[in-house]
């Protein structure tokens, strides 16, 4: 078995890939999911993002809603991807442990044949993560950063915020870049279908060269990963923190921005991303909770998996 089953077992010292996952079979379809982020949504209507996050009520709904819509798909999604700030609360603060607590509870729900797969937010790790902030995180949701094949797919999942600001851990920064380096060159040499990666703060929301802000990577990072991944055959990058649906393209490159469980903070509606992955392309829709409850996957996408 190659996936964390529940809370966070999958792990960069783990040889996730059985020989059975390194080998493309058939069409299949994973799910993706951004900010739940427990907390957001009184701190937002309060005005107050930093100390305001006492409740919690509606993400949780939200949650239970989205676990219930994937439960109920057929045939079953190979991994729930949840892509960062899990809770809204950083480290330090009050309410942290309390959401921490109910987003587990939440999540324990998931069908055990859906593993979970977790990827760290700014939120979860603080905008300046610490040695210890990370490990924190990792005790609670498993690595910050590791690989794993799926029918001959390769994914990658990496700690965005050492991108955003590794000042106080420069070390950890280092590891992840040289254990980076490794990954891809096996992207690059081994014959997989597809190389996707999961990381929470988008590399850019819609052109390569807007400027950068609060939402997407400074430039001259943002250029250098885009053309680490471009060498290295990378097809999507697949990310949370906007809390809006986004999307772009550097060369063959595709960037996905997905919007969240949780708080909107544009105009679209609390939703999922189902990604099917066949041998020629990597197809997917953003679906509200309320679609997904009610009509699954959808007749389109249902054929592209069917299609062989
Ligand atoms: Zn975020």
């Amino acid at each position: 078995r190659w996936g964390p089953g529940h809370i966070g077992l999958i792990g960069k010292h783990q040889h996730l890939e059985s020989d059975n996952e390194l080998q493309w079979k058939a069409p299949f379809y994973f799910i993706q999911g951004a900010d739940p982020q427990f907390g957001l949504m009184k701190a937002w209507s309060i005005g107050n993002c930093d100390h305001g996050g006492d409740d919690w009520k509606p993400e949780i709904k939200l949650t239970e809603q989205a676990v219930e819509a994937i439960n109920q798909l057929n045939p079953k999604p190979k991994f729930f991807v949840l892509c960062g700030d899990l809770i809204h609360g950083m480290p330090g603060t009050q309410w942290r442990e309390a959401q921490e607590r109910d987003l587990k509870n939440t999540l324990k729900n998931v069908d055990p044949d859906i593993p979970l797969v977790f990827v760290s937010g700014n939120h979860d790790l603080g905008n300046t993560p610490t040695p210890e902030t990370i490990d924190d995180y990792c005790k609670h949701w498993g690595d910050d950063y590791f690989s794993f094949w799926v029918g001959g797919v390769f994914f990658l999942v990496l700690n965005s915020q050492l991108y955003f600001d590794s000042t106080k851990c420069p070390e950890l920064k280092q590891t992840q870049d040289e254990w980076l380096n490794g990954q891809l060159a096996v992207a690059e040499q081994r014959n997989c279908k597809h190389a996707i990666v999961f990381q929470h703060i988008p590399l850019f929301l819609q052109n390569p060269d807007e400027d950068h802000d609060y939402f997407n990577f400074e430039k001259s990072v943002r250029y250098e990963v885009m053309e680490m991944f471009c060498k290295a055959g990378i097809k999507a990058v697949f990310s949370g923190h906007y809390h809006r649906n986004a999307r772009g393209f550097y060369k063959g490159l595709e960037m996905v921005v997905s919007s969240a469980i949780g708080c909107q903070l544009g105009e679209d509606t609390h939703g999922l991303r189902v990604v099917v992955v066949t041998a020629e392309k990597i197809v997917h829709k953003y679906l509200s909770l309320n679609e997904l409850s009610s009509h699954g996957i959808g007749k389109e996408l249902m054929d592209l998996i069917k299609q062989n």
